[in-house]
């Protein structure tokens, strides 16, 4: 069954990504793993080509176009390249709605076109070592003093951490709606503001995630986003446009892991026939792609109610929960299927299978994806 979500001007838009990818990326991944980040260059030829911020209003450089197919298909062709590239999601996908939904129109004349160009790099951050799953815990400290803020305290795990030129960072202010968390862009170079090395990873090596340290780093109020002391309100409002984005990655990970494995299971030979006329293998194979395509149809009726503005939270993450322990298995069960060579570094599928991991970890763990599900579900049972 074809997918039906899609029109042509989506498709015509994944094969100029692709080929860009091609290009620009795939001859230059073992490089980018070894350095722990990707070339700073790339960025701003992806700007080029408009694959970068092109929500973002025209008159800032952007087409204007909010509509998550396209971000889909950004996060499925990285996918599918075999780049586990998390920078353009969380640049696209992430960052992108709390600087064309919630900045005002001075802060988005400042970073929109930078945003879009790809000479800004952005980064959102909100964990930190003693809060991750658990946000209202955040201990970075935002204290108002006259028209600054002043922030002391430290993140971590932050993608586009060590490159970014403007970190969203999540911190403590006080009052507001009662947790008190407020917003605050940080741009790169702020006195007070440093940054530690990309973090060595078990997985996606070629992922800039960093710590970050703020001491007595002073911004202006002005570059405070949303309402100060309201942002978690602001974040509930987005983390299922995040979720959706890593589900896409999952499905579009698990299809590539299982169409690696079809081909070799039909050529690798094991006791006189190919792996794939053992019947124990081709069941397997059948029940992975099942799952994978029933999979892939919930996340694109995903799409389609986030681009409606009808996307629950309890919706995402149980999406989120639902595909992304899916990638894990196929890709494991993929991986099996090679034997010794899956485990070999050179096969692709190795790196999948590493890669895949963090998935159900980061933009909320599996567990936390099941208590928002079983907390919508039960809300309105009585007691
Ligand atoms: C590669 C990478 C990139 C990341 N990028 C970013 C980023 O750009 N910005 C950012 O802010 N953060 C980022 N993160 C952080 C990520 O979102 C957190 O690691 C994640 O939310 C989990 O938080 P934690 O690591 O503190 O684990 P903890 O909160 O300590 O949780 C540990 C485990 O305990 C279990 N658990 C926790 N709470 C419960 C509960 N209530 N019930 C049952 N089980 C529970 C879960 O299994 C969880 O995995 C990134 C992390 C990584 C590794």
């Amino acid at each position: 069954m074809n997918r039906e979500i899609f029109e042509e001007e989506h498709e015509e838009f994944r094969r100029s990504f692709r080929r860009f990818l091609d290009v620009e990326a795939v001859p230059h991944a073992r490089e980018w793993e070894a350095e722990h980040v990707v070339d700073r260059t790339f960025w701003p030829k992806a700007g080029a080509l408009g694959f970068l911020g092109f929500e973002a209003p025209e008159r800032f450089g952007g087409l204007g176009i909010a509509d998550f197919r396209y971000n889909a298909v950004v996060v499925e062709e990285t996918a599918l390249s075999g780049m586990a590239g998390d920078n353009f999601s969380l640049h696209n996908d992430i960052v992108a709605p709390y600087l064309v939904e919630y900045a005002t129109e001075e802060q988005q004349e400042r970073w929109l076109p930078g945003f879009v160009e790809g000479t800004t790099v952005t980064a959102i951050a909100m964990t930190e070592p003693g809060a991750g799953s658990d946000l209202a815990a955040i201990q970075t400290k935002g204290r108002i003093e006259g028209d600054e803020v002043v922030i002391d305290g430290s993140k971590t795990f932050i993608t586009n951490g060590s490159q970014a030129d403007l970190v969203i960072a999540l911190v403590r202010t006080g009052e507001g709606d009662g947790r008190g968390l407020t917003l605050v862009a940080v741009e790169g170079g702020t006195p007070g503001f440093t940054r530690g090395t990309p973090l060595v990873k078990a997985g996606r090596m070629a992922q800039d995630t960093a710590e970050l340290a703020f001491s007595d780093c002073r911004v202006p109020v002005a570059n405070i986003i949303g309402e100060r002391g309201r942002a978690f309100d602001i974040v509930k409002r987005n983390l299922p446009r995040e979720r959706l984005s890593i589900a896409v990655n999952a499905v579009a990970s698990a299809r590539r892991g299982l169409a690696l494995a079809v081909e070799h299971a039909t050529t690798r030979t094991t006791f006189g026939k190919p792996l794939a006329e053992h019947q124990v293998v081709r069941h397997t194979l059948a029940e992975l792609h099942t799952a994978v395509e029933v999979a892939g149809s919930h996340v694109d009726r995903c799409i389609l109610a986030l681009n409606a503005g009808e996307l629950s939270a309890a919706e995402a993450a149980g999406a989120k929960y639902w595909a992304t322990e899916l990638e894990g298995r196929v890709l494991d069960e993929a991986l099996q299927l090679f034997g010794g060579y899956g485990y070999m570094d050179e096969y692709p599928i190795s790196r999948m299978w590493r890669d895949a991991r963090i998935q159900r970890i980061y933009g909320g763990a599996s567990a936390i994806m099941l208590d928002i599900v079983g907390r919508d579900l039960t809300r309105s049972v009585p007691a």
